[in-house]
């Protein structure tokens, strides 16, 4: 593929157009009958969101992909390695933030691959970690019979030494969408192995986290108990870091899989084996891609009742990967390979002024703001 620094701060208003001239939106509005060609996905956080404000023009700029009516135009979602709340709370919160209907189908996070696993684990015991609601977004995939790692280790008294000296409590922690009773009605964590552990999303409690799963993974899902066979450990992401509130970025979780990697290495001796989901991993795009396609052929139908008529099928000719971490957003997006093309923006983790050494974009550009434009422009010319 023709590779270029498209560099929209400096050359882009000539070529490129800024904001969305009224022709094209004009030409664009016509569209409304034909099946969009393309689709768009949205890394979030220092692309979209800083902590929860918008940044880098987001709102109006995704207001560009809706029609009037406030109908979807242009399939895209959101494709972040974040999570920690179902996909449909999420969707709500960004609808309220950004100002435009977002569906659970439009927000992939880095947990969402683990509903395949539900088959696997239905009716076993296993423990979700991270903040926010963890149990809950695993009961929602369809696992029946889940524990928070803050619910689990609280039947085991001095699990964690250091729990007196710690200014919040158990209760303070628990998860709260998570109902025990009724998501697991019969388990005894002394005597029910655990069979698998998820981190969801980041872990809250670095030093009783790391504690626990050593013990969960050493004992073969016992605490207290004798050796046995290490159940499974899933990530849903590997970003070493990643752009939140604070001005330089913050630890991510393959930070935290680092550091439980090497306690439990240097400890117990056999290496941890783990499994982590998320971007780069290829197969994030291509699930990302099957989406975009249902989008679109809902865009499809929606405009065929209108119309009447039979709308043709095309498949998407290029998906956007619209990111702020080389490493991650661009490196997925490059391994994906055809249809994706990689935009990178200087919002969050990458404040390059050329391209990354790397993992060079196809396109670098300073805000999504940008990257929209230059995507209306290209494919509605
Ligand atoms: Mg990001």
């Amino acid at each position: 593929m023709k590779r270029f620094l498209y560099n929209v701060s400096a050359v882009s208003l000539s070529k490129i157009g800024s904001p969305l001239r009224p022709s094209t939106a004009r030409r664009y509005s016509q569209q409304k009958l034909e099946r969009p060609t393309f689709g768009i996905a949205f890394d979030i956080d220092g692309v979209i969101l800083r902590g929860h404000t918008p940044i880098g023009g987001s709102p109006q700029a995704l207001k560009r992909l809706y029609f009037e009516d406030g109908t979807l135009k242009i399939p895209f979602l959101f494709l972040t390695n974040g999570g920690g709340i179902p996909e449909s709370k999420r969707a709500s919160e960004l609808s309220k933030l950004l100002g435009v209907h977002v569906s659970a189908l439009q927000v992939v996070q880095g947990h969402s691959p683990f509903r395949e696993l539900v088959n696997r684990f239905k009716n076993e015991l296993i423990i979700a970690v991270g903040k926010g609601e963890p149990a809950a977004v695993m009961s929602d995939y369809g696992f029946k019979k889940v524990l928070s790692i803050d619910e689990y280790a609280s039947n085991f008294s001095d699990i964690d030494p250091l729990s007196q000296y710690k200014i919040w409590g158990p209760k303070h922690r628990l998860d709260t969408n998570s109902k025990p009773t009724e998501l697991h009605p019969e388990y005894d964590v002394l005597k029910d192995r655990v069979r698998g552990a998820f981190v969801v999303s980041d872990s809250v409690d670095w030093g009783r986290d790391i504690q626990v799963l050593c013990d969960i993974l050493h004992s073969g899902g016992l605490p207290g108990k004798e050796n046995g066979d290490q159940p499974p450990l899933y990530f849903a992401s590997d970003d070493l870091e990643y752009q939140a509130a604070f001005p330089s970025e913050r630890l991510g979780m393959g930070a935290f899989r680092i550091a439980l990697e090497c306690v439990f290495n240097r400890v117990h001796g056999n290496p941890l084996k783990y499994t982590s989901f998320g971007k780069p991993n290829p197969s994030v795009f291509k699930n990302a891609e099957a989406i975009m396609n249902q989008l679109q052929s809902s865009i499809s139908c929606n405009s065929r009742i209108m119309n009447g008529g039979i709308t043709k099928q095309y498949p998407l000719k290029t998906i956007y990967m619209i990111g702020d971490n080389p490493s991650v957003d661009i490196n997925g997006a490059r391994k994906a390979g055809h249809p994706w093309f990689s935009i990178l923006t200087r919002t969050g983790v990458f404040r390059g002024k050329e391209n990354h050494a790397q993992f060079p974009a196809d396109l670098v550009v300073d805000t999504v703001e940008d990257g929209i434009d230059y995507i209306l422009q290209k494919e509605c010319p």
